[in-house]
C-alpha cells in the first residue's frame, strides 16, 4: 500500500497551491502525493474546447489576485508577457431595455422616470431610516445599504438567478463587516445631471492568457511540478480515520501519515468518512449550493458593434434564463478558431428550436468568428429542465430577446455543460454548519480546503483557493495560521504578500535541499508573526478606526476584485471575521476586574495595614512573576515558543533590558511626584497618558500617526482632565516628575506593545512576561532597597502575613500576565484607554453602590471622556448613524414625545441633583482608594 506525509486530494487551483507550497519547501520528512478523479489538473478552473474550436471556460474566470505568492506563481508558469492579455473590465446590467453600466446606483440616469424616482427614494429611505439593528439576512442587507427600489429591480431578481435561493435564505456575513453605503450624493447628482459614471477603480484590469483559456494558467502551474506525484483519473472513494488511508474507486489505497489535505466537496467528503460520522454527516445537511450551467455559442461574423469591448454582463429580468454572459471572444483571439477556418453553420438564432441539432451539416464557410459564454443556475430551489437542447434553446432564445444576438446571426459552434456544484451558498446555516464539519475533521489530522472544501464563497475565488491550499499545508508542517480561511474580510481588504515564491526558492536553494533549518523555520514563523500581527493590528482597527475603513470601502464602491461575480454589492468585502476569536472587550473586562482587584488589596495592605512600601510590594509581584514563568516553563507547555525563537543579548538588551528600565523609571518618577503635588493634581495629570502613548506608538512606529485619532484621545484626556480637577498646587519639580513618570511609563507599554509584536522575534505574552519580569525584579529591588529598604523591618512583612502577600502577588501576577495579552491582542493605547474606562466604572460603582456622590464636574468630564470613547469605539460613522437615529425617533414621537423626554429629563436632573445635595461632597472613597493604591504603583 502506497504511504506518504501529506495526501492531497485534488488538482483545482487548492489542491495544486497545497502542492505547489509542498514542492516549494521541499522538506525532507515530507513525502507527499496528490490525486484526482479528473484526467487534467484546474477543477472548476478548466477550459473546454469545441469540436469546432471554440474555447470555453467553467463561466466567466477573470483572475483578480490578492496574493504576492499566487502572483509569483502565475508569473512562474507563463513567465512571458506574450502569455497574457490585460482588459480593462467593461460590464453592464441589462434593465429595462437599457444596459446600464456597473454599479447599477451610479447609473440610475438611465433608467425611466418612475423607476429612477423609486431607486432614489428606496436609497433615501435607507440612509434617512436606518434599521435598528445590524442585518442578518441578504435580504435585509439589501434593503439597509441600496433601498427597495434598487432591491426589487436589481438586487433580488439578479442574486435569485445567480444562488438559485431567495435573498432572504442567505446570510450577509460573507459580505463583510463593513458596508460601502451607496454615495447618495453622487446618485442624486448623476440623476439630476442626467450622468452616468462607471467609476472604475485603480484595480480596473485583468490578466487572461493569450492561449488555452484559464485552464491552460492551472496546466501550466502542474507542469512546475514533479509529474511522479499527481495521479489523475483516482477518484476517492472512501476515507477511513482509523487507518489514514483513502481508497480509490478502483480499490487502490493510499496512507497518509500526516495530514490529508481534500479539496473534494465537503457534503461528499462527510458522507464517505469511514467509520461514519453522523455529527458531521448532520451538519453537513446544512450546506447548500446550487448547480451551474454553462453554455458556449461560437457565432460567424465580425463582433457586432452592439456587442464592443464589453468583458461581462448582467442579467436581472426573467426574459433570459443566464444571470450573466461574458463575450469570451474578447479575452483573447486565441478563443475562438481563426478567420480562414472554414466551418458549416448549424442554423440562425432565431431558428434554434429544441429540435436543433449540435453539430453543422451545411457548406463549410469561412469565418471570423466570435463568442459568447452564459451561466445559468439551478437548485432545488430554482429547478430548470436541465436537458442540453432545453438550455440551448432558451439560451439562445434569451440572447436573442436581451439583443445580445440578432435572429440572423449564423450558429458555427455550440456547448453546454453542467457543474453539479457550482456555487457555494453563504445560507444562514452554513457557518453553523462549517464550525461543526471543520473542526471535527481537523482532529482527525483532515482539512478540507477550496470552494466547497471549506465552502466559504467569500474566499471561494481561483487566488483564494490557491492559497487556501498553501496556508493548509503552512498549517501542516509549522502549526502557520490560516488566514484566508479565518480571516476572509482582512484578505480581501489588501494585498496579501508575506509569502513570496522567489524568497522562500532562495532560502530553499541556498539550504541545498531543502532542509528545515532555522532559517526555513524564521522565514515560515516571520509570515507568521505578520499574519497575527495583522490579525491583532485589524481588530484594534476594527475597533478603533471603522471611519477609516469606511472612507477606503467607499473609495472602492466599484471595485469588483473580491468576487468572481460580484452579486453587485459595492462592497469589497474587507474586515475580519473574528468568530474563531475572543472579542477584546473580554479582555478589556478581565483585566479591569483584576486591575481593580490589585487596587483594592495594594490599598489594604498599604493603608489599612500600614505598610507603606509600594516599591517593595511592586518588586515582590515582578519577583512572583519571574518564579511563577519558570515554574510554568518547567512544568507545562505554556512557555515552549520560547525554544522556536530564542533570544539573544543583542535582542535582549534592545527590547527586554529597556522594558525594566523604563517600569522602574516610571515608578521613581511618579512617587518621586507625590512629595510635591496632591493626588487630584496626580490624577488629572496621569490622564494625558493615552495622549503620550499615542505619541509613542507613533514614535516607534507602532501606529501610523493619524489627526482623528489624536483629536479623539485629545477629547478623551479632556474629559478625564476636568472630572480630575481639584485643588492645583502648581509644583514645578513636582510636576516635571510626574511628566517623566508619565513618559516613561508610556515608553514601556509602547515597548511591550513593540516586543509582542515585532516581526523579528515577536513572542506570545507569557513568554515576554518569562523575559523582562526579572529585568523589572532586579531594578525594583534595587530601588526599593535605596528608598524604602532603610524603613521596611521584618516585622512589617510579618505583619501583612506572608500567605497573604504570596496571594496578593499572584493576583498581580494574573494582572501582569493580562497586561500583555491585552497589549498582544489590542495595543498599549487601547489598554491606557480601558484604564479610563476602569476609572470612569469605579466612580459609577461607587455612586451606584456605596451612595458615593459624584461632583458635578465629575459627571461633567466623565460624560466627555465617555463620548471620547464611544466616538474611538465607533468611528464618525456609526455615531452619525446613531444620531440619526435619535433624530428619526424624535422626529416619529413628534411633540408628545418631546415633552415626555424633557419630562424624563427634568426628573432625572433633580434626582442627580437631590442626591448630591443629600450626600454632600464630601466622599471620595473608592476613586481615593483607586489613588492612594496608584500611588507607586504605576503598571496598574
Ligand atoms: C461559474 C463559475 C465562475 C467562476 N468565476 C471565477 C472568476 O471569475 N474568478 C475566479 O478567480 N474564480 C472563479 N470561479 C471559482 C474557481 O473556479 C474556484 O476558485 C476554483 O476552481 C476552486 O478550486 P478548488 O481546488 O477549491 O476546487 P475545484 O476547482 O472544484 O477542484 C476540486 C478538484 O477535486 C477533484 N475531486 C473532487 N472529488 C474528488 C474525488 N472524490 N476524488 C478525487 N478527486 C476529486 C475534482 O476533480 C477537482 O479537480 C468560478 C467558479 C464557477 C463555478
Amino acid at each position: 500500500m502506497e504511504s506518504v506525509d501529506v495526501l492531497v486530494i485534488g488538482g483545482g487551483p487548492t489542491g495544486l497551491g497545497a502542492a505547489k507550497r509542498l514542492h516549494h519547501l521541499s522538506l525532507p520528512n515530507i513525502e507527499w502525493a496528490l490525486v484526482d478523479s479528473a484526467d487534467r489538473v484546474g477543477g472548476l478552473a478548466t477550459t473546454d474546447t469545441t469540436k469546432e474550436g471554440f474555447l470555453f471556460d467553467v463561466g466567466g474566470h477573470v483572475i483578480f489576485s490578492h496574493y504576492a505568492y499566487f502572483d509569483d506563481v502565475l508569473n512562474e508558469a507563463l513567465p512571458h508577457p506574450e502569455d497574457w492579455h490585460v482588459h480593462r473590465r467593461i460590464s453592464y446590467v441589462r434593465s429595462l431595455g437599457n444596459w446600464v453600466p456597473y454599479p447599477y446606483q451610479n447609473n440610475l440616469a438611465l433608467l425611466p422616470q418612475k423607476e429612477k424616482i423609486r431607486c432614489l427614494e428606496g436609497m433615501i429611505d435607507a440612509v434617512t431610516h436606518p434599521a435598528p439593528n445590524k442585518p442578518v439576512t441578504f435580504d435585509e442587507w439589501i434593503l439597509s445599504t441600496m433601498g427597495d427600489g434598487i432591491a426589487d429591480l436589481f438586487m433580488r431578481p439578479y442574486n435569485f438567478k445567480v444562488w438559485a435561493v431567495p435573498t432572504t435564505r442567505m446570510q450577509c456575513r460573507w459580505l463583510g463587516e463593513r458596508v460601502a453605503a451607496p454615495n447618495l450624493k453622487m446618485v442624486v447628482k448623476n440623476v439630476i445631471e442626467d450622468k452616468c459614471s462607471e467609476s472604475w477603480g485603480p484595480n480596473s484590469t485583468f490578466r487572461f492568457p493569450a492561449v488555452g483559456g484559464t485552464g491552460c494558467i492551472w496546466s501550466a502551474v502542474g507542469n512546475t511540478l514533479p509529474q511522479e506525484k499527481i495521479r489523475l483519473g483516482a477518484k476517492v472513494a472512501k476515507v477511513n480515520t482509523d487507518s489514514r488511508t483513502v481508497t480509490l474507486d478502483d480499490g487502490k489505497e493510499i496512507t497518509w501519515k500526516k495530514n490529508l489535505i481534500t479539496t473534494m466537496p465537503l457534503d461528499y467528503l462527510c458522507s464517505v468518512l469511514d467509520p461514519p460520522r453522523s455529527d458531521v454527516v448532520d451538519a453537513a445537511k446544512n450546506l447548500f449550493y446550487s448547480t451551474t450551467h454553462v453554455v458556449g455559442v461560437g457565432i460567424r461574423g465580425k463582433r457586432p458593434d452592439r456587442i464592443g469591448d464589453k468583458c461581462w454582463l448582467y442579467f436581472p429580468e426573467d426574459d433570459c434564463p443566464f444571470y450573466r454572459a461574458t463575450i469570451f471572444s474578447n479575452y483573447s483571439p486565441g478563443n475562438q478558431p481563426e478567420a480562414h477556418v472554414r466551418l458549416p453553420t448549424i442554423t440562425t438564432a432565431g431558428q434554434w428550436t429544441h429540435e436543433t441539432p449540435t453539430e453543422g451539416r451545411g457548406k463549410d464557410k469561412e469565418g471570423p468568428y466570435w463568442s459568447l459564454m452564459f451561466e445559468i443556475s439551478e437548485s432545488t430551489m430554482k429547478p430548470l429542465d436541465s436537458t442540453t437542447a432545453s438550455i440551448l434553446a432558451s439560451t439562445i432564445a434569451g440572447a436573442v430577446s436581451t439583443t445580445l444576438l440578432q435572429p440572423e446571426d449564423e450558429i458555427v459552434s455550440v456547448y453546454h455543460r453542467a457543474f453539479d456544484h457550482g456555487y457555494p451558498t453563504p445560507t444562514l446555516e452554513r457557518d453553523g454548519a462549517l464550525d461543526v464539519i471543520l473542526p471535527a475533521l481537523k482532529e482527525l489530522g483532515i482539512l478540507s480546503r477550496g470552494r466547497f472544501g471549506s465552502w466559504k464563497y467569500e474566499v471561494g475565488n481561483q487566488d483564494h483557493s490557491f492559497m487556501l491550499g498553501v496556508e493548509a499545508v503552512d498549517a501542516c508542517v509549522f502549526g502557520g495560521v490560516e488566514l484566508t480561511l479565518g480571516n476572509p474580510d482582512m484578505i480581501n481588504s489588501r494585498m496579501n504578500d508575506e509569502r513570496r515564491l522567489p524568497n522562500a526558492k532562495k532560502a530553499v536553494k541556498e539550504l541545498g535541499g531543502g532542509e528545515v533549518d532555522e532559517e526555513k523555520r524564521r522565514e515560515v514563523r516571520e509570515n507568521m508573526e505578520n499574519a497575527r500581527k495583522l490579525v491583532a493590528r485589524k481588530r484594534s482597527i476594527g475597533s478603533i478606526g471603522r471611519t477609516t475603513t469606511t472612507v477606503k470601502m467607499e473609495k472602492s464602491t466599484t471595485d469588483q476584485k473580491t468576487q468572481e461575480l460580484p452579486p453587485p454589492t459595492t462592497a469589497s468585502q474587507p474586515a475580519v471575521a473574528t468568530r474563531d476569536a475572543i472579542h477584546p472587550a473580554f479582555y478589556v473586562a478581565v483585566w479591569i476586574a483584576l486591575s481593580s482587584s490589585v487596587i483594592l488589596f495594594n490599598k489594604y495592605i498599604l493603608s489599612t495595614l500600614r505598610f507603606p512600601f509600594p516599591i517593595f510590594l511592586t518588586a515582590l509581584h515582578m519577583s512572583f512573576a519571574t518564579a511563577a514563568t519558570r515554574i510554568l516553563a518547567k512544568t507545562t507547555k505554556m512557555l515552549d515558543s520560547r525554544h522556536e525563537n530564542p533570544m539573544d543579548w543583542s535582542q535582549w538588551s534592545k527590547s527586554v533590558l529597556p522594558i525594566g528600565v523604563a517600569f522602574s523609571a516610571s515608578l521613581i518618577f511618579s512617587n518621586q511626584a507625590y512629595i510635591y503635588l496632591s493626588v487630584a493634581f496626580i490624577q488629572m495629570l496621569k490622564a494625558t497618558t493615552p495622549v503620550v502613548v499615542l505619541f509613542a506608538s507613533w514614535g516607534f512606529g507602532m501606529a501610523a500617526p493619524s489627526k482623528k485619532v489624536f483629536m479623539n484621545v485629545f477629547v478623551i484626556v479632556l474629559g478625564v482632565m476636568i472630572a480630575s480637577y481639584g485643588e492645583i498646587h502648581f509644583v514645578a519639580i513636582g510636576v516635571a516628575f510626574q511628566a517623566l513618570g508619565i513618559v516613561f511609563e508610556a515608553t514601556r507599554l509602547v515597548m511591550v506593545q513593540k516586543l509582542l509584536s515585532s516581526s523579528g522575534h515577536k513572542m506570545d505574552p507569557m513568554v515576554s512576561l518569562h523575559y523582562f519580569a526579572p529585568v523589572c525584579a532586579s531594578f525594583l529591588t534595587v530601588i526599593a532597597m535605596v528608598f524604602e529598604g532603610p524603613r521596611l523591618s521584618i516585622e512589617d512583612i510579618l505583619r501583612v502575613g506572608v500567605p497573604f502577600l504570596l496571594f496578593t502577588a499572584a493576583v498581580a501576577f494574573m494582572l501582569n500576565v493580562s497586561v500583555v495579552i491585552l497589549i498582544g491582542r489590542t495595543s498599549s493605547l487601547v489598554l491606557t484607554l480601558s484604564g479610563v474606562l476602569k476609572d470612569i466604572l469605579l466612580v459609577s460603582a461607587s455612586f451606584l453602590l456605596f451612595g458615593d456622590p459624584i461632583t458635578g464636574t465629575q459627571i461633567f468630564g466623565y460624560s466627555i471622556a465617555l463620548g471620547g470613547l464611544m466616538w474611538y469605539k465607533m468611528g464618525t460613522k456609526e455615531m452619525e448613524a446613531v444620531l440619526i437615529r435619535a433624530k428619526s425617533l424624535k422626529s416619529k414621537f413628534g411633540r408628545l414625545g418631546r415633552r415626555k423626554a424633557t419630562a424624563f429629563l427634568v426628573m432625572f436632573a433633580t434626582g442627580i441633583a437631590m442626591l448630591y445635595v443629600y450626600y454632600g461632597d464630601h466622599v471620595e472613597t473608592l476613586k481615593s482608594a483607586a489613588m492612594a493604591a496608584r500611588h507607586g504603583y504605576g503598571h496598574l
